[in-house]
């Protein structure tokens, strides 16, 4: 197994960074996780476009142009003789000073991993998952950014040990007005009367990939799509209930901290993104 590490492949067990890189020390850095499916590198421009983004966020240049990344992503595939993949592209502040200044740092650190992935077991696609809300607060635009994709994830962290303590697949998290903002990994959306609500940006959400596609299909489908605000209560009593996420997919949510969602059973709108959103990850994308 190859890992590409910095500027050459190496093999997976030589593959190390130094205790003094501050993606290591501090977090510092930005990442990715993208997926190939049959093939074919799901809206990899997107990903890379995000990437760059989150990067230029924290002052972080990718030493490497977006070609060229791109590039190094197929290689890494290919190399690996894979065709079905999750793949991690991580971009660190690389090797300086133990202070928290990242202007002792002078070479970006670039990983790019790729290995088979399944989150969840094939049944929860078909039977929907159970999530709770939990007491960790997603931070909104006004500290950092919840579009810049960081390496500093302890706060979803602690929502994924909050959700499994209390025996959930996944979790949500609100922000500190008490606002649905997100999963610890992915996007939700609630559907209630015929209308499909995901929280907007701004209230701490990354913008997903996974739920932009959803989206675009939703209009696509002739649905009444919005980026809206919503509280728990409106997910307690919504029709339906699902996640998105790179590493998700597309997946319905059947309970939500012990109320049944509509009646507990992955709903027709859902069913019906899945599909469309199965449909498109073959042909949309990177060969
Ligand atoms: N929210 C968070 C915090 C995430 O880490 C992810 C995963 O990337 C998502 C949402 C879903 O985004 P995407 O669909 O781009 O994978």
């Amino acid at each position: 197994k190859w890992i590409f590490l910095n500027d050459r492949f190496v093999k997976k067990e030589e593959a190390v960074v130094s205790v003094y890189d501050h993606g290591f020390l501090y977090g510092d850095g930005v990442f990715e996780g993208i997926r190939m499916y049959s093939g074919n590198v799901f809206r990899l421009d997107d990903h890379i476009k995000r990437l760059y983004e989150s990067a230029h966020s924290i002052m972080l240049e990718i030493p490497y142009t977006k070609e060229e990344l791109n590039q190094l992503i197929v290689e890494t595939l290919k190399k690996n003789e894979l065709h079905d993949a999750y793949i991690r592209v991580v971009i660190s502040r690389g090797v300086g000073d133990l202070g928290l200044s990242p202007f002792t740092c002078h070479n970006p650190g670039v990983i790019i991993i790729a290995e088979p992935l399944a989150l969840f077991p094939k049944e929860l696609y078909e039977s929907g998952i159970e999530v709770v809300s939990v007491p960790s607060r997603r931070n909104r635009s006004d500290v950092l950014s919840p579009k810049v994709k960081s390496l500093n994830y302890l706060n979803n962290i602690l929502v994924k040990i909050e959700a499994s303590l209390a025996g959930a697949s996944e979790a949500l998290m609100m922000n500190d007005q008490g606002y649905i903002a997100e999963g610890s990994g992915d996007n939700v959306f609630i559907i209630k009367d015929g209308i499909i609500k995901t929280p907007p940006g701004y209230i701490g959400a990354l913008e997903g990939i996974t739920r932009n596609v959803i989206i675009e299909l939703a209009k696509q489908q002739g649905f009444d799509i919005r980026e809206d605000v919503f509280t728990r209560h409106d997910v307690y009593t919504a029709d339906e209930v699902f996640l998105t996420g790179t590493a998700a997919e597309v997946i319905a949510v059947v309970k939500v901290d012990g109320r049944k969602i509509g009646d507990g059973q992955p709903g027709e709108v859902t069913k019906q993104l899945l599909t469309g959103f199965r449909n498109a990850v073959t042909k949309d994308g990177t060969k």
